[in-house]
C-alpha cells in the first residue's frame, strides 16, 4: 500500500513517517507539509495520513477525496458540521475517510469504559491534560468522551451542580457534561473521567507518554480505510 503523510514535518507527522517506513507492507511515497497541494497525490498514493492543524485539516480531506486518495486523519478540532460535510463528500465521491480524535488504545478504552459506567453514577466530569503547545481546547478526545457519556446518560437526571456564580471555573459544558482542559509543561496527552455517587468516586484515567502510543492505531486505520465506505469516525469502529 502506497502511503503519503501530510503534516510530515510536524511532531506527529515525523513519528508517522518513521512508523510507515518501519512497516513492511506499507511504502512511504510522499511527505507533504504546509504549501504542498494534497491533489498532487492523485495516482501516487492509495492512502494519506493527515496530522496538521485544525484550521487546515478539513480542506486537506476534501482535496484528498477529490484526488481519489483515502484519508486517515488524526488532526483534532473537528466540529459536527465539518464531519457532516466530509461524510457527504465521501459518499458522493465513493471515497474513504477515517477520522479519529485519538489513536491510542488506552484512550479509546477509557472512552468506552466511561460510557459503560456513567448510567450507574449521579455525577461525571472530564479532565484532559496536555502539553502547552496544543492549539485546540478542549481536546478532540475530551469532546468525543463527553458526547459518548451524554449519549449514555440520555433520559437520566442532569448532573447535580448548585453553582450560582463563577461558571467560568466550571469548565465547558458539552451536552450537559463538564469538560476541563489543563495545559502544562511536562504533559503529553492525558485524560481523566471522574464518576461520583454519594460516598464513592470511580476514576478512569488514560495516559499517553509518547507519540509511539498512537502508531498501532494509525497503521491499523491506514490498512483498513479502503475497506470502509464513506466516513468512519473513531478507532473503536475498527476494534472488535
Ligand atoms: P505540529 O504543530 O507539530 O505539526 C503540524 C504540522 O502540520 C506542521 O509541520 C505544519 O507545518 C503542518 N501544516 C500546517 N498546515 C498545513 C497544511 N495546510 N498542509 C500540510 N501541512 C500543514 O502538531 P502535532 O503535535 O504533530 O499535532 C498535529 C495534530 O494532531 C494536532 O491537531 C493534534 O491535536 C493532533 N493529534 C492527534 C492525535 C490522535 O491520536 N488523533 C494524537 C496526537 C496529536
Amino acid at each position: 500500500m502506497r502511503v503519503a503523510v501530510i503534516g510530515a514535518a510536524g511532531r506527529m507527522g515525523q513519528t508517522v513517517c518513521a512508523a510507515v517506513e518501519g512497516a513492511s507492507d506499507l511504502e512511504l511515497v510522499a511527505r507533504l507539509d504546509e504549501g504542498d497541494d494534497p491533489r498532487s497525490l492523485e495516482g501516487l498514493a492509495d492512502v494519506a495520513i493527515e496530522f496538521t492543524i485544525p484550521s487546515q485539516s478539513e480542506a486537506n480531506v476534501h482535496a484528498l477525496l477529490d484526488a481519489g486518495v483515502a484519508a486517515v486523519v488524526g488532526t483534532t478540532g473537528w466540529t459536527e458540521e465539518a464531519l457532516r460535510r466530509v461524510r457527504e463528500h465521501a459518499q458522493r465521491a465513493n471515497g474513504h475517510a477515517f477520522i479519529a480524535p485519538n489513536f491510542a488504545l488506552s484512550a479509546v478504552l477509557a472512552m468506552r469504559f466511561a460510557a459503560m459506567a456513567t448510567p450507574h453514577f449521579e455525577s461525571v466530569e472530564v479532565i484532559e491534560l496536555h502539553h502547552p503547545n496544543k492549539v485546540d481546547a478542549p481536546s478532540g478526545t475530551a469532546l468525543h468522551t463527553a458526547r459518548g457519556i451524554a449519549a449514555a446518560r440520555a433520559g437520566l437526571p442532569a448532573v447535580p451542580d448548585a453553582t450560582q456564580e463563577g461558571f467560568e471555573a466550571r469548565g465547558m459544558e458539552i451536552d450537559g457534561v463538564r469538560v476541563h482542559a489543563v495545559r502544562l509543561a511536562g504533559m503529553v496527552a492525558h485524560e481523566e473521567i471522574l464518576l461520583g455517587n454519594p460516598g464513592e468516586v470511580l476514576t478512569i484515567r488514560a495516559d499517553s507518554f509518547d507519540r509511539s502510543s498512537f502508531m498501532p492505531g494509525v497503521l491499523l486505520a491506514a490498512r483498513k480505510v479502503l475497506s470502509l465506505p464513506g466516513l468512519t469516525v473513531g478507532l473503536d469502529a475498527l476494534l472488535d
